[in-house]
């Protein structure tokens, strides 16, 4: 249940938040709009201050769309102070949310560290988006204490976030971090067990194998495939999920949809059992991709993407939200 914060002047916890790149930065933003004073650590301290542009560009922007909650910019902004040591960061956090680069030793590294200094039963969540759980965590002290959490770029905007157990995770752990997850306002997925990919990259990579196959066969232009996602199927998925989406595609919801559609997608996978080879057509999707949008305009075109997402996100906000 999302917590509707009144004030932007009584704290309700601290959060370390270690790694300050494009990950980092958007969850300071999930906890500080939601009350938590956040500590922001980065191995390079430059990335602070980085960090800190962009928090100020971004925090106005979201007032502006409704999305702080109620706050002003400068109480949030207020709320997130960068630390100059791991150590001064994990000062009086009850959870630590890590961003570092997808390296899995990086990950045993820095999760080795966080487990002997932090105190116990402050929970190390990683948002590492292909690692298991257990790869970086097995064999430490805490391990019971160390899980994934999981988000989609940027988590400020877009709220789905993976919460994935490993191995030796306890349940009071995956408990309490689901809840933080809830009380920020994310839309928290407890997994029962880790897998490669967990469920949001094996569902985009399902699509992204068909889509390349399509394209590397001559079917269709990459723009045709985007089409059919961005003005069809997209369109749908961005409030329901595929399971709803079929249970309201039959007169007869979810079990008439197998038995009519059922044979049908059968038939497909068994004839398209082969992957395609995603670095052979690279050169020419680069080509195409390159004439639609110039390299030298990506930036701008993620900025507008960021805005986009952001009129999504004030047009879905949930009722409960409003002051
Ligand atoms: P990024 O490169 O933007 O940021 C990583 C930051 O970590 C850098 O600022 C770097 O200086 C810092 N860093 C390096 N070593 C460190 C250390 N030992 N201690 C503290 N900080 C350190 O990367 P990102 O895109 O923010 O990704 C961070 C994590 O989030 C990765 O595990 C990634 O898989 C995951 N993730 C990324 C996305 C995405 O779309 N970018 C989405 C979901 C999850």
């Amino acid at each position: 249940m999302h917590r509707r914060i009144e004030t932007g002047t009584s704290s309700v916890g601290h959060i370390a938040v270690v790694g300050a790149g494009f990950i980092g930065q958007s969850w300071a933003i999930v906890f500080a709009r939601s009350g938590y004073d956040v500590a922001l650590y980065d191995a390079d301290p430059s990335q602070c201050a980085k960090a800190g542009v962009f928090l100020d560009q971004a925090l106005s922007q979201l007032e502006e769309a409704g999305l702080l909650n109620g706050l002003t910019p400068q109480a949030v902004r207020e709320r997130i102070v960068p630390a100059d040591a791991l150590s001064h960061a994990l000062d009086g956090a009850f959870y630590v949310q890590e961003n570092a680069p997808e390296k899995l030793d990086l990950k045993r590294q820095i999760f080795a560290e966080l487990d002997e200094l932090a105190e116990p039963g402050v929970i190390l969540a990683s948002s590492t988006s292909a690692l298991l759980p257990t790869s970086f965590t097995e064999g430490l002290k805490g391990a019971a204490r160390c899980i994934v959490a999981h988000p989609i770029n940027p988590p400020h905007l877009v709220p789905a976030v993976e919460v994935v157990p490993g191995r030796s995770t306890s349940q009071e752990t995956i408990e309490r971090t689901a809840a933080l997850m809830d009380a920020v306002g994310q839309s928290t997925v407890i997994m029962r067990r880790e897998i490669d990919g967990f469920i949001i990259n094996r569902l985009q990579g399902a699509l992204l194998h068909e889509a390349f196959h399509l394209f590397a066969e001559g079917y269709a232009d990459t723009e045709s495939i985007d089409i059919c996602v961005r003005d069809g199927l997209g369109l749908r998925w961005s409030f329901m999920g595929p399971f709803e989406t079929i249970d309201l595609n039959a007169p007869g919801g979810i079990s008439d949809y197998i038995e009519r559609y059922g044979p049908f997608y059968r038939q497909l996978w068994q004839e398209n059992d082969h992957l395609p080879d995603w670095k052979a057509c690279g050169a020419r999707l680069e080509s195409e991709r390159g004439q639609i949008l110039a390299r030298s305009d990506m930036q701008a075109r993620q900025v507008w993407r960021d805005s986009e997402l952001m009129k999504i996100a004030s047009a879905r906000r949930r009722p409960e939200q409003d002051c």
